[in-house]
């Protein structure tokens, strides 16, 4: 935690008071109901044998999923808010069996679901990297699971960071791709965030900083405030 605690704090801060803010939640206002305590499960997206989309000069998207999770887990944390990560590393146990990458993936999805459906008010948030085989597709696009609430909570994430972070970014929250695993055997409201694209020069220049990272997890916790304490029941 301590190695967190840096100048950006207060600029994190700033960020969640303000779009919280925005949409009239403050950050203590009382949840409606204290039926179903929320918790916070971040996934960082890929890891292990699996880095993921690779940009042209070498950039790992496994990498860049984990270091925003980890700020999002640190920022929450700063909050109060319960948080469970599917990893906190840039490596995963696997069970002894899994000896090839394609039986290493299957594992640990498995294990991410299993620990996903295991937490009593998981609420989840996916973290990953776009790519496409041209440069120019670029921007922020946040995709719903089936379960009621995730598209409530898409379009909250979809609206704060378009605001936020790329104000000429049209695209818009939309359902997942049934293909992944996670995604559709969660039980509980989950959003998979593409925070952009490795492939798109611009993307990747903003995502190799510091400070836009802290951004984009001090939007997406602000997202998850306003949506847990404005709806959950
Ligand atoms: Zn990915």
């Amino acid at each position: 935690m301590t190695r967190f605690i840096k100048w950006w704090f207060p600029l994190a801060a700033a960020v969640v008071l303000a779009v919280a803010a925005l949409a009239g939640q403050g950050p203590d206002a009382p949840a409606e109901s204290p039926a179903a305590e929320p918790v916070l499960v971040i996934d960082a997206g890929h890891g292990g044998a699996d880095g993921g989309a690779l940009a042209a000069d070498g950039t790992e998207e496994s990498d860049i999923n984990l270091d925003i999770a980890l700020r999002l887990q640190a920022l929450a944390a700063f909050w109060g808010e319960r948080t469970v990560m599917t990893r906190s590393d840039a490596s995963i146990d696997y069970p002894g069996e899994a000896d090839t990458i394609s039986a290493k993936k299957i594992a640990d999805q498995h294990a991410r679901v299993g620990l996903v459906n295991s937490t009593p008010g998981a609420v989840l948030v996916s973290i990953h990297q776009n790519k496409y085989p041209a440069a120019s597709p670029h921007g922020i696009q946040v995709f719903y699971g089936a379960v009621p609430g995730s598209e409530e909570l898409a379009k909250l994430a979809q609206a704060n960071l378009t605001g936020q972070l790329c104000p000429e970014n049209r695209r818009v929250a939309a359902p997942i791709d049934s293909s992944v695993y996670l995604m559709k055997n969660a039980r509980c409201a989950a959003i998979l965030v593409e925070c952009g694209f490795l492939s798109n020069p611009d993307d990747l220049g903003k995502l190799q900083t510091e400070p836009y990272r802290l951004k984009l997890a001090a939007v997406l916790l602000a997202s998850y405030l306003q949506y847990t304490r404005g709806t959950i029941t």
